[in-house]
């Protein structure tokens, strides 16, 4: 079912999205592309003749209220894109009459989710190696099944449209699936084209096919790369584990960012490239910097002959001319994590530069997938963010569907 086919004429329908918006300190959105990117969605069920319950989480309060993690702050916001009032359920568990009260075209936002325990199922308060964890956990699960019941009672349809949290079997992410018919819950519009996305980066690729991770460590992108291995031709790597690789083929690295104990996972990863005849491209050169700063006095040297007291912050020119070339040809292009400590202005060169050539590309026919957190704040600062193919709003959820895992959150729906 998606909703496409569905009427939601005087049905109500509550709908998960992510409107985990950054807040400045006086609580105002700075960045609301996630609310943008629920709209469609929203818009559909209230033009049928819908009515609206939505929830979403908002940070990470663990299970307590805390109002600094308010919802109610991004209200006004909300009825400004759907053009009509929104009204506020303080108590996410506690919203049956607000939710019955709905007439067509109203809408109801219920607070944080995760002011409940029950959201994330996790039991609170004890730690993993205390013996009465499993009996804590069992019962948070049963608590969870509660929650995600009492969430479904409000409405009479289903519809996921949170792919930034697919990837976790959440309470309304995806145990609130169980309490709905097969053609009473579906993904929104957000989720198909995420999904899609995905699709057309696992299937039917065309090649070659150039992947690009970057950010700041090995150990947190391992999964991923090691999965790529089985359908990349060419394998970047590239940000702050450009430094573990180095000192893992007995570079000297001055004092840049290496988690010394993947230094065998490097030589691994080295090793399995070349037995499964994938081209993985490390960088040869860096721009290193006296000190973790923008103003920080630079110098370029090769990444196995860094200074004593100088730090690899972003790859240098005879990188950026290598990795561009195998971008620019590319006719299927991954990207997450930047090149360098892109925050900075003057580190931040390789990071535009894999952003120019990866348009260039997509200019020429490749179809270009941009996601985890650090790239798409990287793609929106160059302003580039309109000429890839597709910037995904998942990062984790992103990394774990193209690992080739089934999301819960789409599992839960799709079967
Ligand atoms: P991740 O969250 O693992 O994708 O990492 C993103 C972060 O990696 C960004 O905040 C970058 O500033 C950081 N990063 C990239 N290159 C380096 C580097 N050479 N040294 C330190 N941090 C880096």
């Amino acid at each position: 079912m998606t909703i496409d086919n569905f009427n939601f004429n005087g049905k109500k329908a509550i709908v998960r999205v992510d409107f985990n918006v950054p807040l400045d300190e006086n609580g105002n959105i700075t960045d609301d592309t996630r609310i943008r990117g629920a709209l469609p969605t929203l818009k559909k069920i209230l033009a049928d003749g819908g009515s609206l319950i939505i929830m979403s989480h908002m940070g990470k309060p663990k299970g307590k209220v805390k109002s600094s993690l308010s919802l109610s702050q991004i209200k006004d916001t909300v009825a400004k894109y759907l053009e009509r009032p929104v009204e506020f359920a303080e108590d996410c568990a506690k919203a049956a009459d607000k939710a019955a009260a709905l007439k067509p075209g109203e809408v109801l936002l219920l607070e944080n989710l995760r002011f409940y325990p029950e959201e994330e199922g996790k039991p609170v308060g004890i730690d993993k190696e205390d013996p009465a964890y499993d009996a804590a956990k069992k019962e948070m699960k049963e608590r969870q099944k509660e929650f995600a019941k009492t969430l479904a009672g409000y409405a009479d349809v289903y519809v996921n449209d949170a792919f930034g949290t697919a990837h976790r079997r959440h309470a309304s992410t995806a145990v609130i699936a169980d309490y709905f018919d097969a053609d009473h819950k579906m993904l929104g519009y957000l989720m198909e084209k995420e999904v899609n996305a995905v699709d057309n980066i696992l299937s039917d690729i065309k090649r070659p096919f150039t992947a690009i991770m970057g950010g700041s460590k090995v150990s947190t992108k391992i999964g991923i790369i090691e999965n790529l291995m089985d359908k990349v031709d060419n394998l970047i790597l590239c940000g702050g584990m450009t430094y573990t690789f180095a000192k893992a083929l007995g570079g000297k690295i001055g004092k840049s960012i290496c988690e010394d104990d993947k230094l065998q996972l490097a030589l691994d990863i080295i090793e399995k490239a070349k037995a499964k005849g994938v081209n993985l491209l490390l960088a040869v050169d860096c721009v290193a910097g006296d000190d973790f700063k923008n103003d920080a006095n630079t110098i370029i040297c090769s990444v196995r002959e860094i200074p004593d007291g100088w730090e690899g912050l972003d790859i240098g020119p005879e990188t950026t001319k290598l990795f561009c070339d195998a971008i620019k040809n590319a006719k299927t292009i991954l990207w997450n994590g930047p090149a360098g400590v892109f925050e900075f202005d003057n580190f931040a060169k390789g990071s535009r530069a894999i952003a120019e050539a990866i348009v260039e590309a997509t200019e020429n026919g490749a179809f270009s997938l941009v996601g985890g957190g650090d790239s798409v704040a990287c793609v929106n600062k160059f302003g580039l963010a309109d000429k890839v193919s597709y910037v995904s709003t998942g990062g984790g959820a992103l990394l774990e569907a193209i690992e080739g895992k089934v999301l819960p959150g789409i599992a839960a729906i799709r079967g």
